[in-house]
């Protein structure tokens, strides 16, 4: 049962504080749960919405051990968090932790991540480890060129991904990832999907499935629901909730999917957290994936993930060629939108490709007089909205 609401309320540690962190800290805040969060970054974006940071590393034994101790709660908002170091504080300051530690050990390495999917017969692309560039130019043998190394661990964003078009790449492909790499046939892929579902206590809930475009491997945007058939939304749902129930622990967890030529769905990666993918749920879900994660791993009710309209959800992203001090310029036509909103991250200094924001467009097509829009029609003008919006003016 949920315990009686007073102030100070609970407190929920989090690893990590960027702009999940923020997010997480928004949503909690009406449901009387305060945020500790632990980041390197003095100032970082969750900052200015949280109860207070402990400037450390993810993984700094005398940091965590500070933010369990003075918290009831502790989750991650990054896949750096050290998992060993919570199995143990779990224990050591008795603070659950969710997901559980394991998890996100199996998560962390992609090569563990797609096996331990193939153990439980979730269909993912054709993929090998390779140890040397002989275990790659065999693989490639197999999967014909281009293909997809990954390394192993720590990539996001696409970094830690590098296509490779020909077998006489394998020496310079392994040597720019630098430590344990995986490779993965090339799935030409009809739409990238992903589900974000939730696990609560003894209940699991999945939002709609979105359709997410990637450039340069970035995620640009989120379209939900995605334009497939209802049958490969479905199918992807019932992936997703295969996959959840291999995950160990409550949380959201973000679930990236491949739709092939042929509808078939394909597994591409999961994270135990909230996800990109699923900022949408703040104005286009009854309850957003930051407010579902707040609840499950405080162990309370999960909310309805119902969605209430169609929603498009695009990042800003640095559009400078070097990093400096972040200015954005031309909020005016997002800000005179009806049901368009803009979510800033606070970071002080853009980097190309940095997310520094993102905003989200929904048609409710409660205007009689203004028909809800088609999908094309609701992402063009998102983009419009996004490409008035610059970091380089002045
Ligand atoms: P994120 O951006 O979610 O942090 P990441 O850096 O961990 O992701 P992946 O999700 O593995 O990287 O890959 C990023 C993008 O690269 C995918 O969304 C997809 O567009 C493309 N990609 C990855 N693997 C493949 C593949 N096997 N075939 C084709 N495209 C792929
Ligand atoms: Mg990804």
């Amino acid at each position: 049962m949920t315990p009686p609401l007073s102030t100070p309320g609970p407190t929920l540690g989090v690893v990590g504080g960027g702009q999940l962190g923020r997010m997480l800290g928004e949503a909690a805040g009406p449901l009387g749960i305060e945020l500790i969060v632990l980041d390197p970054t003095p100032e970082c974006p969750a900052s200015p919405v949280v109860r207070d940071q402990i400037v450390g590393e993810f993984d700094d034994e005398e940091a965590v051990r500070e933010l369990a101790d003075r918290s009831d709660y502790l989750t991650f908002e990054i896949e750096l968090a050290d998992p060993d170091l919570l199995e143990r504080l779990e224990t050591a300051a008795d603070v659950p932790v969710h997901p559980s530690p394991d998890t996100l050990r199996t998560i962390q390495d992609k090569l563990v991540q797609k096996d331990t999917l193939t153990e439980a017969g979730i269909p993912v692309p054709e993929y090998r480890p390779v140890d040397d560039a002989a275990e790659l130019r065999a693989a490639l043998d197999e999967f014909g060129t281009p293909a997809m190394v990954k390394a192993r661990e720590g990539g996001y964003d696409g970094r830690g991904n590098v296509p490779i078009e020909s077998p006489d790449d394998a020496e310079s492909v392994l040597d720019s990832i630098a430590g344990p790499a995986m490779v993965e046939k090339f799935v030409d892929f009809e739409r990238e999907l992903s589900v974000i579902g939730v696990k609560g206590d003894e209940e699991v809930a999945t939002f709609t499935t979105g359709e997410n475009v990637h450039r340069e491997e970035i995620l640009r945007e989120t379209i939900v629901p995605a334009r497939a058939s209802e049958d490969v939304l479905e199918r992807a749902r019932s992936v997703a909730r295969d996959v959840l129930g291999l995950m160990d622990g409550r949380g959201v967890y973000g679930i990236e999917l491949f739709e092939t030529e042929e509808g078939e769905i394909l597994v591409n990666e999961i994270a135990p957290r909230p996800h990109n993918s699923g900022h949408w749920t703040i104005e286009g879900a009854v309850t957003s994936q930051f407010e579902q994660h707040v609840r499950a791993v405080t162990g309370r009710p999960l909310g309805s993930t119902e969605q209430r309209d169609p929603t498009v959800m695009t990042n800003i992203l640095g559009d400078v060629d070097e990093t400096q001090p972040a200015e954005l310029h031309g909020l005016d036509e997002i800000l005179s939108t009806p049901r368009a909103a803009l979510h800033w991250y606070g970071k002080r200094d853009v980097r190309p490709l940095r997310k520094m924001g993102h905003l989200t467009l929904t048609d409710s097509g409660v205007d009689p007089d203004e028909p809800a829009g088609s999908p094309d029609q609701l992402l063009a003008r998102a983009r419009d909205l996004r490409d008035a919006v610059t970091f380089t003016e002045g």
